[in-house]
């Protein structure tokens, strides 16, 4: 049997050792000077005025939703067809989570169904760069404009992609990104907030450790949580954000492989890129439609049994799962997301990918 091929490899190099190691020297491994020089140079390249880091992804995105003022009584808009962090920030602020259903080329939420989700209650909309791919923000932002509604960008999986020029995390009104292990650019575990706002910044800041303003000790001002990093995930960030364009690029160049050798097969769809948008390929998601000689999980177990091992995001949307069904939602709400959930297939695109293996992949897909 031929070596495993993984959907995700991850490797730290001398330089996060290095910038480790000298943390460890200093004795100050808590949130401290590296985090704020981390949160200067991750705001300086999204193009943003503020960053905060935390502890995760899912922290950012609660932090975001409180910054964004979501409470309860309110609605937040998102995708079904997401990582669960995304559809939870908003309960965790006590506010309802609303779904909206997504577009087929892109996997991105469907703005002409999030205008039919609008209501009195909705106070944001949180969107999600899946797979690496900007949403449609020109659209987004006009409908958040004309309901007065808070743009929250998702960019977990999207860090360093642009849309016309602009880089993801900067769409909307606030962005976040995780930097988990297997993301285009990781700390361990551990997050970002992004904003322009002043006062978001100054929210999310608060919310982050407890509600302390800094003012006085032990004085406090609002809710909060300790969702604070450490100088040690700072460190590998900074080193990590160094090499993130050229993480991409490898990104990149993998998928250009797949489109040369994959194009034309009925049964395979091949991600759409739109026009404007630098897709920066967290993952490289096919469809395996019903002309295809196997099923998608059919499909799956063919190259697993020889050694090739890809992801699905995600076998369930959302709404589906045992805890969403009991806030009322059921199957035929979401057709396309539940459509796409059976036909989603990620191939391994990680940037440590070599030749021949991208080569066995391409050869084992052809031999079904
Ligand atoms: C990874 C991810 C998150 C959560 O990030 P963590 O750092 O794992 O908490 C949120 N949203 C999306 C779209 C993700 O891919």
């Amino acid at each position: 049997m031929e070596k495993p091929i993984y959907t995700t490899k991850v490797k730290i190099g001398k330089e996060e050792r290095g910038a480790v190691e000298k943390v460890f020297d200093s004795g100050m491994i808590a949130q401290g000077k590296i985090t704020e020089e981390f949160e200067k140079e991750f705001a300086q390249f999204c193009g943003t005025k503020y960053a905060v880091a935390v502890s995760s992804g899912t922290a950012a995105l609660n932090c975001a939703c409180f910054a964004a003022g979501v409470s309860s009584g309110d609605e937040v808009i998102t995708t079904p067809f997401t990582f669960i962090a995304t559809a939870n920030a908003p309960l965790l602020c006590g506010a309802k989570t609303v779904f909206a259903d997504i577009k087929e080329d892109t996997f991105n939420i469907d703005p002409e169904k999030i205008k039919e989700k609008i209501t009195k209650k909705t106070k944001a909309i949180i969107v999600v760069d899946l797979f690496g791919q900007i949403a449609d923000f020109q659209l987004l932002r006009k409908i958040a404009r004309e309901h007065n509604l808070i743009l929250i960008e998702d960019a977990a999986q999207a860090h360093g992609a642009k849309s016309n020029g602009r880089m993801a995390g900067s769409l909307g009104d606030l962005g976040c990104f995780s930097f988990y292990a297997t993301k285009n650019m990781t700390t361990g575990e551990g997050g970002m907030v992004v904003t322009n706002s002043k006062e978001h910044a100054r929210r999310a800041r608060l919310f982050r450790q407890h509600g302390d303003a800094k003012r006085k000790k032990y004085d406090y001002v609002s809710l909060g949580f300790n969702y604070c990093t450490t100088d040690i995930a700072s460190s590998i960030g900074r080193a990590q954000l160094k090499k993130l364009s050229d993480l991409n690029r490898k990104r990149i160049k993998n998928a250009q492989f797949y489109y040369q050798n994959l194009r034309g097969i009925r049964g395979i769809t091949l991600p759409v890129v739109k026009d404007g948008i630098k897709h920066v390929f967290h993952q490289f998601t096919i469809r395996i439609t019903p002309e295809f000689k196997l099923n998608r999980n059919q499909f799956d177990e063919y190259l697993r049994k020889r050694n090739i091992f890809c992801g699905i995001y995600y076998p369930q949307p959302l709404h589906l799962s045992l805890y969403f069904k009991k806030l009322g939602y059921k199957r035929g709400d979401f057709p396309v997301a539940e459509k796409l959930a059976k036909e989603v297939i990620s191939l391994p695109v990680h940037p440590y990918l070599t030749k021949s293996e991208k080569e066995r992949i391409i050869k084992t897909i052809k031999s079904i």
